[in-house]
């Protein structure tokens, strides 16, 4: 053991966005599963164009078809393909806009560093380019161990 343990190889660059850029999660917004069902009704209803809900940010897009995770939902916009999930990690020593996290063992490993990191997991449609907050979660350090202060 001790290969890798302190700062494993991280092969993606930094995003150009903030969490508070992805829909669903602004200020305020406490239930994003709500609000997705409330865009998803709005945009049913018409009031809502479609050029307004599938916008995801170039780097988005760019991760969710380089490192987004297959998921079994089809996308409620397209009604095509099915969403791919990618996950971001904000918190000390990684940069503002966040890290993309390509595998389970990447977040592994950031779980174990000190100091807290939110979990921002975004749906993706690769096709036409819907995207929402799946969910959020803290990563805390010291599981298992007791962080050291
Ligand atoms: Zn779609």
């Amino acid at each position: 053991m001790g290969s890798g343990a302190a700062d494993p190889a991280l092969p993606l660059p930094p995003v150009g966005f903030r969490p508070d850029a992805v829909r669903g999660s602004g200020p305020g917004q406490i239930d994003y599963r709500l609000a997705r069902r409330s865009i998803l009704a709005e945009y049913r209803k018409g009031r809502i164009a479609r050029h307004e809900v599938c916008d995801a940010h170039p780097e988005l897009a760019r991760a969710a078809r380089e490192c987004g995770e297959p998921s079994s939902l089809t996308c409620p916009i397209c009604e095509e393909v099915n969403v791919v999930l990618v996950s971001y990690v904000f918190g000390p020593r990684l940069p503002a806009f966040g890290r993309c996290i390509t595998s389970k063992k990447e977040l592994t490993a950031i779980a174990k560093r000190s100091g807290e990191f939110s979990c921002y997991v975004v749906e993706v449609c690769p096709s036409c380019s819907w995207n929402h907050l799946a969910r959020t979660f803290l990563l805390s350090a010291g599981r298992g161990r007791v962080a050291a202060r």
